[in-house]
């Protein structure tokens, strides 16, 4: 198999379309097989119900080429697992998570020849999505669904370098309390939207939302989690039960407290404790860990120790026992590794 003619070092974070990408579809009651199929276009009719209501899910994870050449994915049971309980709260039929790792690994291997090199830095993004395709009028759940994975090749996340970002508390909700935060629907997004561009063209990088009902304590930002480290290197992360549960954060905590003996808690973090942390990082599948090394409160600057220039050591040191894992230079824990090839 030769792989494609791309600058995989200089690639962005960008759609390009790759060959193959995996349809099932869901009518009178059940999924069909599913296939592979070359076209990147979908039609649906004018009132299907992801157009008129929204009704739509989405997963995000990622295969890699390990130092020892072999293809694989990370954790994507918990992916399945996770757009099954998207399905549950939207109202749409469960695609089994047996199925759902079958269908990534089908797609992947139909798409080798995409999959960046090991050393590049890129890596090949995976998108499943689930969609209402039948057509609804009324508000109610529609009756046909199309479930489908894209891929995508992706340069590495900090290129030129690593650079903390500045993130702004918003005063926008990014979930209510008993709503949506905790699954990946794209109507979190759509209404997420309007804060993230205003956080930009006010200079920031990101929002840190808070709970809506008190507007204490910490949740997340538009797509990562949130981890701290205290100043004795106990790693922290914010408990809610309107957190989207990160797939990548739940690792580093795992990583924290197996690989380098910290000590983990998943709690109530206030925003009156921030000023405290010694470290912050945003953790999700598309950079891992970027550190955070200011938060700004309606003018207050909480700058942590750990500078705008460089990760800080405990955050550090997560990030480069997570991606050895991924990579295959470090052993992984049982069953965290898919091979694909
Ligand atoms: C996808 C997502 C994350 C990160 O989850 P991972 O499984 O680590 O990629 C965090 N927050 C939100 C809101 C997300 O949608």
């Amino acid at each position: 198999m030769e792989k494609k003619n791309i600058d995989w070092t200089n690639l962005g974070f960008a759609y390009i379309k790759t060959d193959k990408r995996f349809v099932s579809n869901f009518q009178n009651g059940k999924w069909d097989d599913g296939a592979l199929i070359s076209d990147a276009t979908i039609t649906i009719g004018e009132c299907a119900g992801v157009l008129q209501y929204s009704q739509s899910c989405f997963e995000g994870m990622k295969a890699y080429t390990t130092e020892d050449g072999h293809i694989v994915t990370f954790r994507p049971d918990l992916n399945g697992e996770r757009m099954e309980d998207s399905c549950r709260r939207l109202e749409m039929p469960v695609y089994p998570k047996e199925r759902f790792v079958d269908a990534i690994v089908k797609t992947v291997e139909a798409n080798e020849a995409w999959v960046p090199p090991y050393g590049s830095g890129a890596t090949l993004y995976i998108r499943p999505y689930m969609f209402a395709s039948g057509s609804v009028i009324g508000v109610k759940p529609a009756n046909e669904y199309q479930f489908r994975v894209l891929v995508t090749p992706v340069g590495p996340y900090f290129k030129g370098g690593v650079k903390p970002l500045t993130l702004c508390i918003s005063d926008f909700d990014r979930a209510a309390p008993n709503g949506t935060g905790h699954i990946k629907a794209g109507l979190n997004y759509a209404m997420s939207l309007h804060a993230s561009v205003t956080a930009h063209a006010n200079g920031f990088d990101e929002n840190m939302f808070l709970d809506p009902a008190t507007r204490t304590k910490v949740e997340e930002t538009g797509g990562a989690n949130f981890l701290f480290v205290t100043k004795d290197n106990k790693v922290v992360t914010p408990k809610s039960s309107s957190i989207l549960p990160s797939i990548t954060r739940r690792s580093l905590m795992a990583v924290a407290e197996k690989y380098l003996g910290l000590e983990v808690e998943e709690r109530t973090v206030y925003v009156e404790e921030l000023k405290d942390f010694a470290e912050c990082g945003l953790c999700g599948t598309a950079a891992v860990i970027s550190p955070v090394g200011k938060i700004v409160d309606h003018g207050k600057e909480i700058c942590f120790p750990s500078g705008m220039t460089n990760m800080g050591p405990v955050i550090q040191k997560l990030h480069d026992t997570l991606t050895g894992i991924q990579m295959g230079r470090i052993e992984a824990p049982a069953g965290w590794i898919k091979v694909i090839k």
